[in-house]
């Protein structure tokens, strides 16, 4: 639980922490984004409110000044009215854009900003009061002066109006009043601005990004050390459990034959004697074989000193299986399929037979009553293969990963009823090891085991 608690707290801080760097990362892009659009705006100021442009937004404001006239005369029509200034834009913009761009130059700058100068709305109000609408912009602007680009890749930086008054005069001498509202909006955009700040942000993401690794390296290590720390002890206790219940029951009996004998002593009842030294040499026995058990566990394969001779597999298998079976209850059945190769394998026949009775051992530990050991040799992966397969309890698929690990056993329900101290399965792999082979486990829960021991040929 405490560990539970731990991981996800960990987690939440790693979150929180993820948050507030990105929170900083985007204030950063923001204000780079900022101090980039005040640069920009200073820049188009200062080109813009130049001579040159000037004159160049007084040309079509001029030349629509003339077809207003005309249009009050109703010499054009509104449409021809707009159409015209389109026109004459559209022949003084390349000039436009050319004098805007050398502008630029002139103050050396690099966001690769563009304007547009967009018509907003146009009116006409008499001296009555009569409003006459000569253009109103609907969602695709005209565009006067400046690049085309799609107004929501830019950003409006002015809204202007040119206000003028008007005293056109007919050929019939009446004269007509009027003033003029040409609405316009400026827009910008800039090009380079978002690679540019992404490029000056750099450092600060590749700094991010490698501090958010090393923070998740470092949580994830913990974490692993952790469990393992975890797995470790609880491995101990199970460890400390299963001995002081494995060395209770031979001390109980040894106490039992004990006073078993001195009763025995007492009534000079030799046979009751002898059956209880029986007794007490069994468990003296069992008592012996646990501690060794646990001395030879201390060993790792690197510890194993191997006397290696080279046998006949079949042969020694064969042997190996035949004493065994002497040892069996009639309810066992162990069969065997042992190929004689005539390959020679070079081994500790006294390790490997004491890994291959260890797995035989369990095989009926664990409710095997049908045993069968095979020999063959794998050619293609170049090994002698030797399995064992019962059919008992078996092993679920979960456990697989663990089974070979010091003191390790299988789930808590399983030590209730099948006692051992887990160090069976790690010694026998060490016994392969040591011999360079290896050994794999194919299992199912209630379905049987079957570990094969893979021993190379010798080349
Ligand atoms: P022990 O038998 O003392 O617990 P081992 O190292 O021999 O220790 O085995 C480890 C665990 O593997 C056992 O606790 C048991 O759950 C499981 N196991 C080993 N061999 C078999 C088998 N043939 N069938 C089912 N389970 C097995």
């Amino acid at each position: 639980m405490k560990s539970k608690i731990l991981i996800f707290s960990s987690f939440i801080t790693l979150m929180a922490l993820v948050a507030i760097q990105g929170y900083l990362v985007y204030n950063t892009y923001e204000l780079k984004q900022k101090t980039m659009l005040i640069d920009a705006r200073g820049i188009i100021a200062k080109v813009y409110n130049s001579p040159q442009i000037d004159s160049i937004a007084w040309l079509y404001r001029n030349d629509f000044s003339d077809n207003l006239r005309l249009y009050a005369k109703g010499a054009t029509t509104k449409n021809e009215l707009v159409d015209r200034l389109d026109t004459y834009c559209q022949q003084i913009n390349p000039g436009f854009i050319e004098a805007f761009n050398k502008g630029l130059l002139e103050h050396t700058s690099h966001y690769g900003i563009k304007i547009q100068i967009l018509a907003n709305s146009i009116t006409l109000t008499d001296s009555l009061g009569t409003v006459d609408s000569l253009y109103a912009s609907t969602d695709s602007n005209l565009l006067l002066l400046g690049n085309s680009f799609d107004k929501s890749d830019g950003f409006l930086i002015n809204n202007s109006t040119w206000q003028n008054e008007y005293d056109f005069e007919f050929e019939n001498g009446e004269r007509r009043l009027a003033d003029l509202e040409f609405k316009t909006y400026v827009y910008m955009n800039i090009s380079n601005g978002n690679n540019l700040i992404f490029r000056e942000m750099t450092a600060i993401l590749l700094l991010s990004a490698m501090l958010f690794l090393f923070v998740v390296g470092l949580l994830y290590y913990s974490i692993r050390n952790l469990l393992k720390q975890k797995r470790i002890s609880e491995i101990k206790t199970d460890f400390i459990n299963n001995i002081t219940h494995e060395l209770k029951t031979p001390l109980t009996t040894l106490s039992i034959g004990t006073k078993t004998l001195k009763v025995a002593q007492e009534k000079g009842d030799l046979n009751l004697i002898d059956e209880s030294i029986e007794v007490i040499d069994r468990q003296n026995n069992r008592l012996q074989n646990l501690i060794d058990q646990v001395l030879k566990s201390s060993l790792g394969y690197n510890g194993i000193v191997l006397q290696k001779e080279e046998i006949n597999a079949s042969n020694f298998l064969n042997e190996l299986l035949d004493d065994y079976s002497l040892t069996l209850n009639k309810e066992i059945s162990l069969s065997r399929n042992i190929e004689n190769t005539g390959v020679l394998m070079e081994v500790d026949s006294f390790y490997l037979g004491t890994a291959i009775l260890n797995l035989l051992n369990n095989s009926i530990k664990y409710g095997g009553s049908e045993l069968k050991v095979s020999y063959s040799l794998d050619l293609k992966e170049g090994n002698h293969k030797i399995c064992i397969k019962d059919n008992g309890i078996g092993i679920s698929e979960k456990y697989h990963k663990h089974i070979f690990d010091k003191f390790y056993r299988v789930g808590e329900s399983y030590t209730h009823n099948y006692k051992g101290l887990g160090l069976g399965l790690y010694y026998t792999h060490q016994i392969v090891k040591a011999h360079q082979g290896s050994i794999l486990l194919e299992s199912q829960e209630n379905e049987g085991a079957t570990f094969i021991i893979k021993i190379p040929i010798k080349s």
